[in-house]
């Protein structure tokens, strides 16, 4: 896809910063494991925060793909420096953008052009990929909501303010009326709190945690209601999910762009047998596999960013995002596994970074949809099938009781 003048000059700007600040921070912020509020602060500064917020709410009104461009030079150097930049401009943010009303529009943006990632909290300890299947509740009080229940792995817990929640909406009768989006902001809703931190593999920085709401009070202006109401709104609002893929594809290709750099410096420096071993074929074609790889994801990351959905939709294609998502996560374990192989025993070591990006990349197939799952999603729009994977929506009894 052809960058214009304006989208190669922001690429450079983002390497630069990439090159400058976050080549020193990345290893730092991974044994610390601290949220990197100075990378915030630097962040801002350079306007990477709210670059896909519309201008009249202060943002610049850029798009997916100007972001994409920009987590890709980040993720080479610094993971937890990208996926700042992907909630700052992807997920959350842009389903209040979609769907908000004006004045949670203004809120939003203001929280994250003063150097908020929000938070999304959609999963639950007995709802992961069965995301429908979610307990937290939302019961109707006059005007009000009132939300109790638990998430967990929710990034950004206890750094986060705004926090975009996923729940069951009963009304006074105790009707169910569907699932929906609710915003609240840490520091002024009470009834919101981290009961734990999740103890990670990697993306150390970045603290994951389970979220306990505990009459939590929604006022109706933090009701984020798509036009399909309640009933079906829940479609539209993960729907801005398939930003947030496109996103965190691109964190896994980005780690992986960082990795073949690495390889390609340390195979034409690293001598044995009396001659550079990127002299040998063995690890000739092996880069080539990485590189093929890594073009492949990236052409199919920009497709999907710059894609729209059915109908009009504010957000990326989900087959193309789900794709994209699928492959470059998958194609990112294998190029960083493989750049850590040509580094021997330094790229097991964790004075050489191979090691922490090892550990970083290994999460883009699970958060955000697991590999797995975005099969499922493809496989329906190739079959053209709904495919629910509930035992009895997916088993039709034929009308002689056979199958
Ligand atoms: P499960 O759903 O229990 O799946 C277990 C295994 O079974 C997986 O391999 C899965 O692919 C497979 N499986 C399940 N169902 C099927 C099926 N129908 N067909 C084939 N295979 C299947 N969630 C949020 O809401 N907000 C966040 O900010 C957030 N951040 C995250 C950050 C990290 C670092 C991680 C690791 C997770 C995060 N998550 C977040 C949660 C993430 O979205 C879930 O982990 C994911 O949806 C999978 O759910 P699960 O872990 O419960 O796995």
């Amino acid at each position: 896809m052809e960058l214009s003048s304006r989208q190669l000059a922001l690429k450079e700007r983002a390497a630069a910063f990439s090159n400058g600040l976050l080549r020193k921070r990345g290893a730092e912020i991974d044994q610390s494991r601290e949220y990197p509020w100075d990378v915030v602060e630097a962040l801002k500064a350079e306007r990477f925060m709210g670059m896909t917020i519309p201008e009249q709410y202060g943002g610049q009104g850029g798009s997916f793909l100007d972001t994409v461009l920009v987590i890709e030079e980040m993720a080479r150097a610094c993971t937890v420096s990208a996926r700042i930049v992907v909630e700052a401009n992807m997920g959350a943010i842009s389903t209040v953008m979609a769907y908000g009303t004006d004045a949670q529009r203004r809120r939003a943006a203001e929280l994250v052009l003063a150097g908020d990632k929000p938070a999304i909290c959609i999963t639950e300890p007995d709802a992961g990929s069965d995301a429908s299947g979610m307990k937290t509740r939302a019961d109707k009080r006059g005007n009000r909501y009132v939300l109790n229940g638990r998430k967990h792995w929710i990034t950004g817990a206890g750094v986060s303010r705004l926090h975009l929640i996923f729940a069951r909406v009963f009304d006074e009768g105790g009707e169910e009326l569907g699932i929906g989006g609710f915003l609240a902001v840490r520091g002024e809703a009470e009834g919101l709190r981290m009961s734990k931190r999740e103890t990670t593999m990697g993306l150390c920085g970045m603290p994951e945690g389970e979220l306990v709401f505990e009459d939590l009070e929604i006022t109706p202006d933090m009701v984020l209601l798509p036009p399909s109401g309640f009933r079906r709104g829940f479609a539209d609002l993960i729907n801005a999910y398939n930003s947030q893929r496109v996103g965190a594809g691109t964190v896994a290709m980005g780690i992986a762009a960082g990795a073949l750099e690495h390889a390609i410096g340390w195979v034409k420096t690293r001598e044995q047998f009396g001659r550079p071993i990127g002299e040998f074929q063995g690890l000739q074609w092996m880069l080539a596999d990485m590189q093929t790889q890594l073009t492949a994801s990236r052409l199919m990351l920009h497709a999907a960013a710059a894609s729209r959905g059915p109908g009009g939709s504010a957000f990326p294609d989900p087959t193309l995002a789900a794709q994209a998502k699928i492959f470059a996560s998958e194609a990112a374990i294998k190029i960083v596994n493989d750049a850590l192989q040509m580094f021997g025993a330094r790229g097991y070591s964790r004075d050489f970074p191979l090691e922490r990006m090892a550990r970083d990349v290994r999460m883009f197939t699970i958060g955000g949809g697991t590999a797995q799952v975005l099969r499922t999603l493809v496989a329906s729009k190739v079959l053209g099938w709904k495919l629910p994977q509930t035992r009895d929506g997916y088993v039709m009894p034929a009308p002689d009781g056979d199958r």
